[in-house]
């Protein structure tokens, strides 16, 4: 790979303290060279990670202003107080349980950059939209409405090709769909700014376990994973931050 790889886990909105031990005991033996590690955990089990860790935390996501009356919003500045340094935005539980547009999704994933946060911006298709062989026209209008008119962003985040039929379902995507897509994001990424498309992370997303990763990792356009599920069972979490190294 031609760009440090980024292992990332979204616990969503499960796990405890005692998770929390179990994560940080079992990736002391992940080597934090070759790649980065990173854990997503509820943002109140942010605080409860020790500073010592050989990873990054992020959150999951973020509200888009800076403060004020936002009953149980969480801002930039109060995840990066908590120790996160990256954040979800976009995911597509979010766009469809939280009704995110892609308008709410470009300026939740300003704020996280103006803050100093790395955004994780998640894109990925339904299965009806799949077999309409709309893929590329879904994913195309999702990335245009973060970079078109803001393409110096894109040097700051990484993208998460997340096919909405593929998370949480065990049937992830062949590493070769998985590739054209990818393949297909940064060539659409070139047209806002070739140096950062090639330079930007694609993270893969959608039932990646132990046994898929590798296949997955070998592929050219993808360096990495958003690993859900899997993400919660420490040891198969540590073995997929291994298969990247
Ligand atoms: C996710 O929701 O980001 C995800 C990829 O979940 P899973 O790995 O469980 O499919």
């Amino acid at each position: 790979m031609q760009r440090t790889p980024l292992i990332a886990a979204n616990w969503k909105m499960n796990g405890s303290a005692a998770l929390v031990e179990e994560i940080t005991l079992a990736l002391v033996s992940v080597p934090t060279e070759g790649a980065d590690v990173l854990v997503c955990p509820p943002a109140t089990l942010l605080r409860q990670f020790p500073t010592s860790v050989n990873f990054a935390l992020g959150a999951q996501n973020l509200n888009q202003e800076k403060s004020g009356a936002y009953t149980g919003e969480l801002s930039a500045a109060l995840l990066l107080e908590a120790g996160a340094s990256y954040v979800i935005v976009g995911h597509s539980e979010r766009r469809t349980l939280n009704a995110e547009t892609d308008i709410v999704v470009a300026a939740k994933l300003t704020a996280a950059v103006e803050a100093g946060l790395i955004p994780i911006l998640c894109v990925g298709e339904t299965q009806a939209q799949r077999q309409q062989e709309k893929t590329q026209q879904v994913i195309a209008r999702q990335l245009d409405a973060v970079y078109a008119s803001q393409p110096e962003l894109l040097a700051k985040s990484v993208i998460a090709y997340e096919p909405i039929w593929a998370i949480g379902t065990g049937e992830s995507a062949s590493p070769e769909q998985a590739q054209q897509t990818h393949a297909f994001i940064r060539q659409h990424l070139a047209q806002y700014d070739a140096q950062a498309a090639v330079k930007v992370k694609l993270l893969y997303g959608g039932s990646v376990n132990a046994d898929n990763c590798a296949a997955l990792f070998l592929q050219a356009d993808i360096d990495g994973a958003l690993v859900g599920g899997a993400s919660l069972k420490p040891a198969e979490f540590a073995q997929i931050c291994l298969a990247v190294t």
